[in-house]
């Protein structure tokens, strides 16, 4: 068995674990290339998975348009949160609507309105999450684990491509047929709202186009707070 091979099997044998033993579980999709590669292994095989995604009401046209993708494809609709819209309005009367351009603490302010608190409500009752991060993709990342003790959540957290390279990515997205995001062919790896992520060139870090004018150490959406800080999660496999 090659090396991606058993990473696939290991990632397959992560999720029917998930299904059965940490059910109701979700997996948190945000629709880039990680995320279609989870979302083909859960809907191939029919696992006991609930699948959404956060509509933060800032994504590119191309994301949203994966929704259509998915649901031709395999004819599953994704569940959307969306951000509470008195929260988005009052936000935007005080700060403005690109605000997040002007301090870390207004970014991260947008983020907690336009994905956290969203994130709260779809886990809430659940017993587990999963998401589609990967060690390499950042300087926040490179201790991630497979499971983690979400204490924020009260839960824990899968990340089953946690070990994945990026060739590994696309090599099971293209021998598999699966649909991607048209934004990795033009220069984006990874894809967040659109105000907030750009293009990298060649050779740039793969989360280089996202919230590009801060530090690479402040770079996440704040899904994994406490108390308005970075926590790390302790790993417990
Ligand atoms: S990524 Fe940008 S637009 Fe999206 S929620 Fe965060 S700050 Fe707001």
């Amino acid at each position: 068995m090659s090396d991606f091979e058993s990473r696939l099997a290991a990632t397959r044998s992560t999720l029917a674990k998930i299904a059965t033993e940490y059910a109701p579980a979700v997996f948190a999709s945000s629709l880039a290339a990680e995320d279609m590669v989870l979302t083909d292994l859960i809907l191939k095989s029919q696992l006991n998975i609930g699948i959404f995604s956060l509509e933060t009401g800032r994504l590119h046209a191309e994301t949203l348009g994966m929704l259509d993708k998915i649901r031709t494809t395999y004819g599953t609709e994704i569940l959307l949160y969306k951000p509470d819209p008195a929260a988005v309005d009052t936000y935007v009367q005080q700060h403005g609507l690109n605000a997040f351009y002007d301090s870390v603490e207004l970014r991260k302010e947008c983020c907690r309105i336009r994905k956290v608190e969203p994130l709260k409500r779809a886990l809430t009752g659940k017993k587990a999450w999963i998401t589609g991060q990967r060690r390499a993709q950042s300087a926040t990342r490179t201790e991630l684990a497979v499971q983690e003790d979400d204490a924020a959540h009260g839960m824990q957290k899968f990340n089953p491509l946690a070990d994945w390279s990026e060739e590994d990515v696309w090599h099971y997205l293209r021998s598999n047929n699966v649909p991607y995001n048209p934004l990795h062919d033009k220069g984006y790896p990874s894809i967040g709202c659109e105000p907030c992520t750009r293009a990298i060139q060649p050779g740039e870090d793969i989360r280089a186009g996202r919230w590009w004018w801060e530090n690479p150490e402040s770079k996440e959406c704040g899904l994994h707070v406490v108390d308005g800080k970075l926590v790390r999660i302790k790993q417990t496999d």
